[in-house]
């Protein structure tokens, strides 16, 4: 039987390697939809070849250009934001998979949850900025999440079959990114090298989290929130081939990990057939080939981002929030070549400095705290 799926950021690094693995899969799946914030000539090609009934233009320029040209074909074409909600929440769709950059995926994700959807959730910022609500909401509807993020996809699998049996530690690995090694001055680091990742090819937010290793600190809230492991049971271990993706040690002292070619193809993939595994086009792995697997301690004095994002997460209430809704203004006014590379954790501690947590927060709450730790980031930036 085909799953219907909707994706929620189609033209990005996430959406375009599903689509890559859907039509591979000619016929398991069916796509009822498709959004973009404004990559409209992509989605134009997307609908072209996998005719979803609906798409959503987040950017209102490019919605009215789109529907412009796409409005009269049967086409459902919706605008804003709340076409996310809109696509995510649509009748006879099996699986969402969010793909999404940043804040502007939370409401699609409670609301898909809300119906008792599966999310395949590669949006990771709406888990760290809500990580409570998404986990109860989940919980409450009895959805389902399916992490995409490849460290957590990694953790998930290995705990496949372990039901009652609690996770004793997590073991979250990291590539340390394109400056791992570097010796010189970080504050001159250009956006070219940041963008320039050993082992992963991603989208640039992700590119530069990883760059600064806020990536990492991000993805062990995450593994907080979807495993309910306490962070201080989650160790951060560099892992530079990334060959490892994580791995989850038991009661018992035994030590489960998942190993692949580092290629997001595969976490996705394992993502939409779950639980079934299909064959996936990567580099298989050859033992005899590798050779040697390394691993050393993260360096918390030349990457303050980790420390921040484990001190904003062991915090809880809208810290995270706070923390990523910083992150998230800095790095893109690094992109933008408004700041300096380590600018970055300097606006993200003032901004984190200067709010008040909410232990317990409703959506309001937290919207509000990601509204204000903006504003104030912005300011600085
Ligand atoms: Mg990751």
């Amino acid at each position: 039987m085909s799953k219907t799926i909707a994706i929620l950021g189609s033209t990005g690094s996430i959406g375009e390697s599903a689509l890559k693995v859907i039509s591979k899969f000619n016929g398991d799946f069916r796509v009822a939809g498709l959004t973009t914030r404004r990559n409209i000539l992509r989605l134009e090609q997307q609908v072209k070849k996998f005719r979803p009934s609906m798409v959503g233009v987040v950017e209102s320029a490019s919605f009215q250009d789109f529907s412009r040209s796409h409005g009269n074909n049967g086409l459902q074409i919706f605008g804003g934001t709340e076409s996310l909600e809109k696509i995510a929440t649509a009748p006879r769709v099996d699986l969402v998979l969010s793909g999404v950059v940043g804040a502007v995926g939370l409401k699609a994700l409670l609301a898909a949850l809300k119906m008792g959807r599966t999310v395949a959730l590669a949006n990771k910022e709406s888990l760290i900025m809500a990580g409570s609500l998404v986990t109860e909401t989940a919980k409450k509807y009895g959805a389902t999440l399916l992490p995409v993020d490849s460290e957590h996809s990694a953790m998930f699998q290995c705990i496949q079959g372990q039901a009652g049996n609690p996770i004793h530690k997590i073991i979250l690995t990291a590539s340390g990114g394109p400056f791992y090694n570097f010796k010189g001055d970080l504050s001159k680091v250009t956006v070219e090298k940041a963008l320039a990742h050993p082992n992963w090819v991603m989208g640039r937010k992700i590119t530069v989290d990883s760059a600064t290793l806020m990536n990492k600190g991000l993805e062990a809230i995450e593994a907080h929130f979807l495993f309910g492991v306490p962070l201080e049971k989650i160790q951060i271990v560099i892992h530079r081939q990334s060959i490892i993706h994580s791995a989850v040690e038991f009661e018992d002292g035994s030590i489960l990990a998942q190993m692949s070619h580092p290629d997001m193809c595969l976490p996705i993939q394992y993502a939409l057939t779950y639980p079934e595994r299909k064959p996936c086009p990567i580099p298989r792995l050859d033992f005899a080939k590798m050779k040697q697997l390394d691993f050393a301690e993260p360096d918390f004095r030349k990457f303050p981002c980790l420390e921040l994002a484990l001190s904003a997460g062991k915090a809880g209430g809208t810290a995270p929030c706070v923390l990523s809704a910083a992150n998230e203004v800095a790095v893109y006014a690094f992109l933008a070549g408004k700041i300096k590379f380590t600018d970055i954790p300097k606006i993200v501690a003032r901004v984190l400095g200067k709010h008040k947590i909410i232990k317990k927060p409703g959506l309001e709450d937290i919207l509000d705290a990601d509204r204000g730790a903006r504003r104030e980031a912005e300011a600085l930036c």
